[in-house]
C-alpha cells in the first residue's frame, strides 16, 4: 500500500514559464564572458525559458572544480538583465540559499548529493521559511522515493508552494549505458502520488553523454514530464565539468525544435472513439488477465495442498526451472522481451509459493490446535 501525501503545491505554476518549460545553460559558471555567451545564444534559440548554472559544484571527488562560489552570482543577475529569462542555481546549504536570495535568483534547486541527506535539505528549508521561491529538487542519487518525497516534504513544511521535482536518474555501480540509470518508474510513482507537482527531466546527468539527449529528452516528453534541463557550454569540450555530455546552445536548439511534444490530453483529438474503443479492449484483457491469475492461484492452492498432505517440500528446483525456460521461450518467440516474461513468470511463481506457504502454515497451526 501507498500513501497519498497532501499535495500542498500550487497547480501550474511551472507552466507558466512555458510547457515544456526548458532550462539550459552550463553545468558550471566558469568565467562572466563564459556564462553571458552561453545564455544569450541559448536566448537567440528561441528555445529556452530559464537559464541555468552551477556556481558551487559538490563534486563527487576532490580536486575536482568546485564551482566560482558568490563571485558568480553578479554574473547571473547580468544574465537576467541581458536575456530578461529568469535564472536558477544549485544550493547545498543555508549560507547559499542566503547568498542566491540576497542577489536575486528566480529558482533554486536542491542537487542530488544533497537531496540524498536530510539535514541538509532542513537545512535549506529553515534557511527559506517566510520565501515563497520556486525551488525544484532533483532526485536523491539512489532510487529511494521515500527520501525524494522528504525532501519535498521538508520545502512544503516551511511554506514552499511553488516545488518542482527534477529526475536526474540513479547511480548504478556497473551500469554500462547511462551515467544515472533514469528508473522511470520513480518519476512515475512519484506523480501519481503528487499529481500537481510538476517533473522536469534532467538527461544530461541521466545520459553523461551527448549522443543519447535526444532519445532521452523524447522520452521524457513522451512521459508527459513537464520540462527539460539540459546543459550547454559554448566550447563543451573545454567545460570545467561535466565536458562529455554539455552541447553548443545551437546544437540544443536543434535538438529541441526536433521534438515531438504530443497532447497531454484527449480532448477532441479526431480519432478518439478508435483510443475509446482499443481503451476498452485493453480494459477486458487486464480483467481477464486477473481472472487467469486467481484460477492459477486457486490451483496452486490445491498442489500446496497436495504437498501437505504428501509432506513434499513445496520448492522444487526442476520443475520450476521447466516452467520458467518453457515460457521465457514462448514469450520471446511471440515478442516479448525476454527481461518482462522472465520478471512476470518469477513474479507468479513467487505468488504460488507465498500461496502454498498459507497452506503449510495453516497445518502449523491446525497441528498446535
Ligand atoms: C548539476 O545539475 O550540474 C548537478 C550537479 O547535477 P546532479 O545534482 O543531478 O548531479
Ligand atoms: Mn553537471
Amino acid at each position: 500500500m501507498t500513501t497519498q501525501t497532501q499535495d500542498v503545491v500550487q497547480p501550474g505554476w511551472l507552466a507558466l514559464h512555458g510547457r515544456p518549460v526548458l532550462i539550459s545553460g552550463p553545468c558550471s559558471a566558469e568565467t562572466e564572458e563564459q556564462v553571458l555567451q552561453t545564455a544569450t545564444r541559448l536566448f537567440r534559440t528561441g528555445k529556452v525559458d530559464i537559464i541555468r548554472a552551477g556556481i558551487w559544484k559538490p563534486r563527487t571527488r576532490p580536486n575536482s572544480f568546485e564551482g566560482v562560489g558568490t563571485k558568480g552570482l553578479p554574473w547571473m543577475q547580468k544574465v537576467k538583465e541581458v536575456t530578461g529569462l529568469p535564472v536558477t542555481i544549485e544550493v547545498a546549504k543555508g549560507k547559499h540559499v542566503e547568498l542566491a536570495l540576497e542577489f536575486g535568483m528566480d529558482i533554486l534547486w536542491i542537487g542530488a548529493r544533497t537531496t540524498v541527506n536530510p539535514f541538509a535539505v532542513q537545512e535549506i528549508a529553515d534557511a527559506l521559511r517566510g520565501v515563497d521561491i520556486p525551488v525544484l529538487v532533483k532526485n536523491p542519487l539512489n532510487p529511494d522515493l521515500s527520501l525524494w518525497m522528504g525532501g519535498l516534504e521538508r520545502l512544503e513544511k516551511v511554506g514552499i508552494t511553488k516545488l518542482g521535482a527534477i529526475h536526474r536518474g540513479f547511480s548504478n555501480f556497473g551500469e554500462k549505458i547511462y551515467r544515472n540509470r533514469p528508473q522511470w518508474q520513480l518519476p512515475i510513482e512519484l506523480k501519481r502520488r503528487m499529481p500537481e507537482l510538476p517533473i522536469i527531466c534532467d538527461p544530461s546527468h541521466i545520459c553523461g553523454r551527448r549522443d543519447l539527449l535526444a532519445k532521452v529528452s523524447q522520452k521524457a516528453m513522451d512521459l508527459n514530464f513537464d520540462g527539460l534541463m539540459i546543459e550547454s557550454h559554448i566550447t563543451p569540450d573545454e567545460a570545467w565539468s561535466d565536458a562529455k555530455q554539455q552541447i553548443t546552445p545551437e546544437v540544443y536548439g536543434e535538438m529541441i525544435k526536433e521534438l515531438v511534444i504530443r497532447e497531454d490530453k484527449i480532448g477532441d483529438a479526431p480519432n478518439k472513439s478508435k483510443l475509446d474503443y482499443l481503451r476498452k479492449e485493453i480494459n477486458f484483457i487486464d480483467d481477464e488477465l486477473i481472472n487467469i491469475l486467481t484460477s492459477r492461484m486457486k490451483i496452486a492452492r490445491d498442489i500446496g495442498e497436495f504437498k501437505k498432505e504428501n509432506n513434499i517440500t513445496i520448492l522444487q528446483n526442476d520443475r520450476w526451472n521447466e516452467i520458467r525456460d518453457k515460457y521465457v521461450k514462448r514469450g520471446v518467440e511471440h515478442g516479448l522481451s525476454e527481461r518482462f516474461i522472465l520478471k512476470f513468470i518469477t513474479d507468479v511463481h513467487e505468488e504460488s509459493i507465498s500461496q502454498q506457504e498459507q497452506i503449510m502454515q495453516n497445518e502449523h497451526y491446525n497441528i498446535k490446535s
